[in-house]
């Protein structure tokens, strides 16, 4: 209902945001954390912040999601966090002996100004790290960026602590994902295995964030990848970025530290970023695209030819995570569909900009930021009336409003569930997300047809 005040003129704003576009750093920074084995994220601030930072993974997983935190109180946002994190250190290690602590920062220690990398060598100073353990950390204030840039520097310092160059070369390829939901990282593993390239690919949150009710807690799943896994990287022959915004800063590093060659490409989410992505595997590993995957592409292009009047001129609105809508952006083009508006509240850069409208035309409203909020979103949608809606939980009070149909993706999705099992990368993925379009669009034909046109068969 108080959507409804919502006003059309659109006003620009430089400090305001209204129902941001966005989660916080620490977020994402503990997502990519969740990806290596047996690791316990650790949060460097308040329990308020922890909590969130946990609720919002819980809720959008279903899935306890375990985490720890410094437990600020008065006395550490005065006087530093530094004792609070020595304490910590050495309950996780007797209590929950995790492989790895992973710590992010939160807005108060950063604005505090605790030095990380001290603390830390304290506690190695101090025996607090038991042998063959390891605390790393991602600085991740949340005062600026969003739950992709907490991703994308959780990953980085993942490079930085583990890669290693031995000096000999594997033969392997690396895969680093964007923030992207566990079954697209099985979905992109199962692409490599079904090409035959010898892969390494981290975060790895399939079977963490996603495992399989046994009957049993586990506080470690039994997914994640390995210290091990990670360090082989940096002698991998090539690493590849899947989503620019979330990798980019990653395949650089390792390529500059351990001489690994790289590159970063879109998120394989359509037919043709997922050609492009078969296409890199194939020239880097220098195999053959099997049968299988020919296969998988020609049954997700017969259903876009048999059903493509009912996509064709369509008008889609979306927010999200960058990487993801620049895929999203591309699905729908292949498909026939206008898009119309593209938002995000992460501050993806100008190269986001240019590449939504190099996919989607200048006639895209396109715009990355703290002030891209779902207010600014709703304002768009009211001034030019889209009919598709895709966008997190949060769109649903717009889609409600407006009666616009939404398909919920990115992050965060509270209210349905089978994401995290339901890929839409590669071409299977692409299936996937052309069923739940066409069931969206031909539901509404049904629903708005008048009795005359209701027919069986469409
Ligand atoms: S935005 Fe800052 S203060 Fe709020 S939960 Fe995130 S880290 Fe904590």
């Amino acid at each position: 209902m108080l959507l409804r005040h919502t006003p059309k003129e659109v006003v620009e704003r430089c400090a305001l945001t209204i129902n941001p576009a966005k989660t916080c750093q620490p977020v994402g920074a503990m997502y990519a954390a969740l990806g290596m084995n047996r690791c316990l994220p650790h949060s460097h601030g308040s329990q308020g912040c922890c909590s969130y930072h946990r609720s919002a993974l819980t809720r959008h997983y279903a899935e306890p999601i375990m985490g720890s935190t410094s437990s600020f109180t008065e006395g550490a946002s005065v006087f530093g966090g530094q004792a609070n994190l020595l304490e910590s250190i050495n309950n996780i290690f007797a209590l929950y002996d995790p492989d790895i602590i992973a710590v992010n920062t939160t807005c108060l220690s950063e604005v505090i100004g605790d030095d990380l990398t001290q603390i830390i060598n304290k506690a190695v100073a101090d025996n607090k790290i038991p042998k063959g353990k390891t605390v790393m950390y991602a600085s991740t204030p949340s005062f600026k960026g969003s739950h992709v840039t907490g991703y994308a520097n959780m990953l980085t310092a993942i490079v930085q602590n583990f890669a290693e160059n031995t000096g000999r070369k594997n033969g392997k390829i690396t895969l680093l994902p964007s923030f992207i939901e566990p079954s697209d990282m099985t979905e992109i593993k199962r692409i490599a295995a079904e090409m035959g390239v010898s892969y390494i690919m981290y975060p790895d949150t399939s079977g963490v964030v996603n495992a399989p009710m046994d009957g049993k807690f586990h506080m470690y799943p039994n997914g994640g990848a390995t210290r091990e896994q990670i360090a082989e990287s940096g002698d991998s022959s090539y690493a590849i970025g899947l989503g620019r915004v979330g990798t980019l800063n990653a395949v650089r590093l390792l390529d500059s530290k351990c001489k690994v060659r790289s590159s970063a490409i879109d998120l394989p989410i359509g037919i043709t970023a997922t050609d492009a992505f078969i296409d890199t595997l194939r020239t880097i590993a220098g195999v053959t695209v099997p049968q299988s995957i020919m296969t998988e592409r020609g049954q997700l292009v017969d259903i876009l030819c048999d059903k493509n009047q009912y996509l064709y001129g369509k008008k889609v609105s979306m927010v999200g995570d960058p990487d993801i809508l620049i895929g999203l952006t591309q699905f729908c083009k292949d498909a026939g569909l206008h898009v119309l508006h593209v938002l995000t509240g992460t501050p993806a850069g100008s190269k986001f900009t240019d590449r939504i409208k190099e996919i989607a035309g200048d006639g895209v409203v396109v715009k990355a930021g703290a002030q891209s909020d779902l207010f600014y979103f709703h304002q768009l949608m009211q001034n030019d009336k889209p009919d598709l809606i895709m966008g997190n939980t949060y769109c649903k009070y717009i889609a409600r409003d407006m009666d616009i149909p939404l398909i919920r993706i990115c992050f965060p999705i509270y209210d349905r569930v089978g994401h995290s099992y339901i890929p839409i990368t590669g071409y299977r993925g692409g299936l996937n997300l052309l069923v739940k379009m066409l069931d969206i669009f031909m539901d509404r034909q049904d629903r708005d047809a008048p009795e005359e046109k209701f027919e069986l068969v469409m």
